[in-house]
C-alpha cells in the first residue's frame, strides 16, 4: 500500500515537472528567461500544493515531499522564484494544514534556513545536499518539539522518499537544461544555416557566369541548381532549368555535344572545354564530378563567357605571328636584352649569321659573345642608353669560329620602358656591315695615301735642310776638323729627322685598330711635328693653347692623328698667303673639346651642312674625303665634330671626344 502511494506521489511529481519542462522547451523555447523564472517559481508552488494534498499517512504522521519543489525552485530558478514558491507553500499551509502550528514552525524554520544557506553557499550540489539535510533535521526536531516524535523507520522512509523525489526532480531539471541549451543552439545553427544558404544563393546569383549542378536520374541529366548573371542578363529566370527538360531550353545543335561532355563528367572525369554558342559567343565550361564512396553523386559545373578574351587572344596571336614572321625571317639580328645584360630573345638569324644557337644563349650575358676589345665601349654605350632613355647606334665586331675575319655589325639600340617608366629592355637590331666597312676602309687608306703623298714633299724638304747641315759636317770631319760641339748639333739634327720620319711612318703604315688610353695633348704635338715642314713652306704660324691637366681619352692614336692632320691641312690650304692657326683644348662636361681656328677663306654657310659628305670638295685637286674620314673616326670614338665659319674671316672646327671612365 505504502509503496503504491509513494509511487503515485512520485509519478504525479514527475508528471507535473516534465509537463512544465516539455511546455517550456517545445512551446516557449526562447522566451525571455527573467519573466519565465517567476512563473516557474509559481508553478513550483502549485506542484508543492498538489503534493501537499496527496501526502501519505504513515505511522500516524505524513510522508510529505512538498518541500522538494521549493528546493528545486531555489536551486534552478534562484532566490526570487524560491520566495514565490515559499509564499505558495505558506498559502497551502493556511488552507489545508491540520497541525497548523507544527507546519508553520516547520515552514518558517525551513524557509529561513533555506534562504540563509542559499545565499551562503555557491555550488549547486552543496546547496542541494544542505537543503535536504536541513529539511530532514527541521522535520525531526519540530516533531519532537511539539510532542509528536517520529519513529526511526518513519525517518528512514521519509529520507528515502525525499531522496528519490529530489533525484527525479534534479534529473528532470538537468534534462531540461541540456535540452534547452540544445534547442537554443539548434535554432542558432538554423539561423546561421539559413544565412549562409542565402549568402551562397546571392553569390551564385551575383557571379558573372553560371553555376549549375546536375545528376543523372533515370538515364537523364537533371539540373538541380542553376543561377548566375549570364542567364539573368538574357532576361531569363535560371530556375526554368531546374528539374525541367533543359535540352529544350538550349539551341538544339548543342544538346548532343553537351550531353557527351556531361556523360564523361558523370563517369568521373573532370572536364574543361570551350563551347561555341550561336551568334558568335564562346563559353568556357568546367565540370567537376563530386564523388562519394567512389561513386559520382553529382556534377558541379560553371560556365563563363570567354568571347572577348578569346578575341583578344586571337588578335594577339595574329599580331605575334606577324612579328615572329618578320623576326624569324630577317637577315638582321634581333636581340632583346634585359637591363641586367641578360638576353631575353634572339632571332633565328643568330644561328645562320653567327653560328650561335639562340636557345642556348637565352638567359646569358650579352657581352660574353663579343670581342673583348669592344666590351668597354659596349658597356658604356648600354649604360648611357639606359640612363638617357634614348636610342643609339653602335658598331662592333664578332669573331666567327669558322672564319678568319671578324664580322662587323652596326646595331640600333632601342630602349623600351616598362610600366614604371624605367628602361626594362633594350631591343637591338644589328646588321652585317662587313662589306660596307671594307669599302670604307679602302677609302680611308686611299685618302691617307693621298695625304701621305702630299706630305711627302714637305717632309722631304724638311729633311733636306738637316741633311745639308750633316753633309757639311761630314766634309769638315774628312778634313780632320773635329770639334765635339758639332757632335751635339749632328745628334739634334738626326733626332729631328728621326722624329719626322717616325711620325710619317705611323701615318702611312696600315694599322690594326686598338683603343687605348691616350693624351690628346701628345697626339696634337705629334701632328704639329709632322706638319711643321708644310706650314713653314706656307708661311703659317701655329699657336697652341693646351690645357695641361686634361684627363685621358680612350682612342686609336693613329686614327685621331689622321683626323687632326686632315683638319690642319684644310686650314693650311685655306690660307694660301699664310696666316695663323690656333689650337685650343679644354674640358666640357664629360668631353674634351679641341678647337682648331684658322684665318682662311671660310666656308659659305649653305655648304656647311654638306661638309663630311664623300667627294664633296671645292678644291681643284681636292678629294672631298678628308672630312668624311674625320667624321667617321670621331663618330666611332663616341664624339662629335662641328664647323663654324665666316667667309674671308676664317673657320673654327670643334671636336669633342668623351673622357675615358
Ligand atoms: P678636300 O680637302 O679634299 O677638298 P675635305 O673633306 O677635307 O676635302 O674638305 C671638303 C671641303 O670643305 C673643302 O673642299 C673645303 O672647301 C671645305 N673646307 C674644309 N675645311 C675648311 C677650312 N678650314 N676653311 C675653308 N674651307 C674648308
Ligand atoms: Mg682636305
Amino acid at each position: 500500500m505504502l509503496l503504491k502511494d509513494i509511487f503515485v506521489n512520485l509519478s504525479i511529481f514527475s508528471f507535473l515537472v516534465s509537463a512544465a519542462v516539455v511546455t517550456r522547451i517545445f512551446y516557449f523555447p526562447i522566451k525571455p528567461v527573467k519573466r519565465s523564472r517567476l512563473l516557474g517559481g509559481c508553478y513550483a508552488g502549485v506542484v508543492a500544493l498538489v503534493l501537499m494534498n496527496i501526502s501519505i499517512p504513515y505511522e500516524g504522521n505524513l510522508l510529505d515531499i512538498h518541500y522538494i519543489p521549493l528546493i528545486l525552485s531555489l536551486i534552478y530558478l534562484g532566490f526570487g522564484p524560491g520566495v514565490v514558491t515559499s509564499a505558495m507553500i505558506l498559502l497551502g499551509n493556511l488552507l489545508f494544514s491540520s497541525h497548523l502550528t507544527l507546519d508553520y514552525s516547520i515552514f518558517f524554520t525551513t524557509v529561513l534556513l533555506f534562504l540563509v544557506s542559499f545565499s551562503l553557499l555557491k555550488k549547486p550540489y552543496q546547496k542541494v545536499l544542505l537543503l535536504l539535510i536541513e529539511y530532514v533535521l527541521v522535520v525531526f526536531i519540530m516533531h519532537g518539539f511539539f510532542g509528536v516524535p517520529l519513529s526511526l523507520s518513519f525517518m528512514a522512509t521519509l529520507i528515502c522518499f525525499l531522496f528519490v523525489c529530489l533525484t527525479i526532480g534534479i534529473w528532470l531539471m538537468e534534462g531540461h537544461n541540456t535540452l534547452y541549451s540544445l534547442m537554443n543552439r539548434l535554432s542558432e545553427l538554423n539561423a546561421t544555416l539559413k544565412e549562409s544558404q542565402q549568402e551562397l544563393k546571392d553569390t551564385i546569383r551575383g557571379q558573372q557566369g553560371v553555376i549549375f549542378k546536375f545528376k543523372k536520374v533515370e538515364g537523364k541529366f537533371v539540373v538541380t541548381l542553376c543561377d548566375g548573371q549570364l542567364i539573368r542578363k538574357q532576361q531569363l529566370n535560371p530556375e526554368i532549368f531546374i528539374f525541367s527538360d533543359w535540352t529544350k531550353l538550349i539551341p538544339a545543335s548543342l544538346v548532343e555535344p553537351l550531353t557527351l561532355y556531361f556523360e564523361k563528367a558523370w563517369q568521373g572525369h573532370e572536364m574543361n572545354f570551350e563551347q561555341e554558342w550561336p551568334v558568335g559567343k564562346i563559353f568556357l565550361f568546367m565540370l567537376q564530378p563530386i564523388l562519394r564512396d567512389g561513386q559520382v553523386i553529382e556534377v558541379v559545373g560553371s560556365v563563363i563567357n570567354v568571347t572577348e578574351k578569346k578575341r583578344v587572344e586571337m588578335a594577339l596571336e595574329e599580331s605575334e605571328r606577324e612579328y615572329r614572321l618578320i623576326a624569324e625571317n630577317t637577315s638582321d639580328l634581333i636581340t632583346v636584352l634585359q637591363v641586367n645584360g641578360k638576353m631575353k630573345y634572339l632571332s633565328p638569324s643568330h644561328q645562320t649569321i653567327l653560328g650561335l644557337s639562340p636557345s642556348e644563349l637565352i638567359g646569358k650575358d650579352f657581352l660574353t659573345i663579343f670581342d673583348p676589345q669592344d666590351l668597354y665601349r659596349l658597356k658604356e654605350k648600354f649604360a648611357r642608353i639606359i640612363v638617357d632613355q634614348r636610342p643609339d647606334q653602335i658598331e662592333f665586331r664578332f669573331q666567327r669560329h669558322d672564319e678568319k675575319d671578324p664580322v662587323q655589325f652596326e646595331s640600333r639600340c632601342m630602349p623600351v620602358a616598362g610600366i614604371n617608366g624605367d628602361v626594362e629592355y633594350i631591343v637591338i637590331v644589328s646588321r652585317d656591315i662587313s662589306e660596307r666597312k671594307k669599302a670604307e676602309e679602302l677609302v680611308l687608306v686611299s685618302e691617307k695615301l693621298s695625304v701621305v703623298g702630299e706630305l711627302a714633299a714637305g717632309v722631304a724638304h724638311e729633311i733636306r735642310n738637316p741633311l745639308t747641315t750633316l753633309k757639311g759636317f761630314v766634309q769638315m770631319f774628312k778634313k780632320g776638323e773635329m770639334d765635339p760641339i758639332y757632335l751635339d748639333i749632328i745628334s739634334d739634327e738626326l733626332d729631328r729627322i728621326e722624329l719626322i720620319t717616325n711620325e710619317f711612318l705611323v701615318l702611312a703604315k696600315p694599322q690594326v685598330v686598338h683603343y687605348r688610353l691616350d693624351s690628346i695633348s701628345s697626339i696634337l704635338q705629334n701632328v704639329i711635328t709632322v706638319l711643321t715642314p708644310q706650314m713653314n713652306m706656307n708661311n703659317i704660324q701655329v699657336h697652341m693653347h693646351l690645357d695641361g691637366e686634361l684627363p685621358g681619352i680612350s682612342c686609336e692614336q693613329s686614327q685621331l692623328k689622321q683626323v687632326f692632320i686632315n683638319i690642319m691641312k684644310n686650314a693650311i690650304e685655306a690660307m694660301p698667303r699664310g696666316g695663323n692657326i690656333t689650337i685650343r683644348t679644354s674640358k666640357a662636361g664629360g668631353f674634351i673639346r679641341i678647337e682648331v681656328v684658322d684665318e682662311g677663306c671660310g666656308i659659305p654657310p649653305e655648304l656647311i651642312s654638306r661638309l663630311g659628305e664623300p667627294f664633296y670638295t671645292l678644291k681643284e685637286k681636292g678629294t672631298g674625303l678628308g672630312l668624311m674620314v674625320c667624321k667617321k673616326i670621331i663618330k666611332e670614338h663616341g664624339g662629335r665634330i662641328d664647323y663654324a665659319s665666316e667667309l674671308d674671316r676664317g673657320t673654327t672646327v670643334t671636336i669633342e671626344l668623351p673622357i675615358a671612365r
